[in-house]
């Protein structure tokens, strides 16, 4: 065991150049045994402001316009996550796809070169799944496409009783009006009602298309009872992702100030704003909050964050 500073021997010079120094100081004697090292560790914190230094991180990145843009990887953004998970630190992909099953998006991910694993991804399809989980009894009628009705299947058994959730996502290869019509009558009945994201609308090659956001809309004007969202910038959402990692040890890595940031700063979490996906347009059009960090891309955040 190491002594404790007042109890440690001083080499002969010590005591006259620093008599009265600080611990790290009259404590170093040469020759004694490695256990110093971590004594030093051991201190290091508290001259550092707390675990500021010391901690592996926990890295939310962002998908689209952080890791990927227009269906290809953002340069570096492959060897970035490689890097962050040598250092230590703990790596996950959030994203508020509504439209794909875990797997078909970890597969997505995967053939874009970067390396992410079930269970390293966050969708609202997977919160929902985990708020289902963890509610006994729960029924849910899922007014979404295949992907995501297969995703909640072992939470939905219509003969059981009136369902107590109705979940919202892309629905727009099945939306039907007995469809929107059931969804609303299960709300009103006392089913919460839970959006997996909030969007207006999205763009796609040949223009702009109603999103789930709008259908959530309907539902709530129709029943009278607001939803809850469970995608970004929820902090629900940001909480699952997390998996209950601290502020102080919680980053956040996104392109969207309107929804990637304000999420981070609200959580008390370090937030990172890439100059990739939607910043330009959003620099020119918005007034959003300030992040902890910008950086040009991805490819630069393992030079942001250091190996604990
Ligand atoms: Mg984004």
């Amino acid at each position: 065991m190491n002594s404790s500073p007042t109890s440690a021997a001083h080499s002969s010079s010590d005591p006259d150049v620093f008599p009265d120094g600080p611990a790290t100081f009259r404590n170093h004697t040469p020759g004694r045994d490695v256990n110093d090292i971590d004594d030093l560790r051991d201190r290091l914190p508290r001259f550092t402001g707390g675990r500021e230094l010391m901690e592996p991180r926990v890295v939310l990145l962002d998908l689209d316009g952080t890791l990927i843009e227009r269906g290809q990887p953002v340069p570096g953004a492959a060897r970035a996550v490689v890097e962050l998970r040598r250092a230590g630190h703990t790596v996950r992909i959030f994203t508020n796809t509504d439209s794909q099953s875990e797997a078909t998006l970890v597969d997505r991910i995967r053939r874009l070169g970067i390396p992410v694993a079930l269970g390293e991804i966050f969708t609202p399809v997977i919160a929902a799944r985990e708020i289902l989980a963890a509610t006994p009894g729960s029924r849910v009628l899922v007014l979404a496409d295949r992907a995501v009705r297969d995703e909640l299947a072992a939470h939905r058994s219509p003969d059981a009783g009136p369902p107590t959730h109705v979940v919202v996502g892309d629905c727009r290869e099945t939306l039907s009006y007995p469809a929107l019509d059931a969804a609303f009558r299960a709300v009103r009945a006392g089913a919460e009602l839970l959006a997996l994201q909030r969007g207006r609308y999205f763009r796609a090659a040949d223009g702009d298309h109603v999103d789930t956001g709008a259908i959530v809309a309907a539902i709530e004007f129709a029943a009278g009872k607001p939803a809850r969202v469970l995608g970004k910038p929820s902090q629900d959402f940001l909480r699952l992702a997390a998996q209950s990692a601290p502020a102080d040890l919680l980053w956040v890595v996104g392109d969207d100030g309107t929804t990637d940031i304000p999420m981070a700063i609200t959580a008390g979490a370090t937030s990172v704003q890439v100059r990739t996906g939607k910043y330009l347009d959003q620099q020119a059009t918005e007034a959003l909050p300030r992040p902890t960090h910008t950086i040009n891309s991805i490819a630069d955040l393992p030079a942001l964050l250091p190996p604990p």
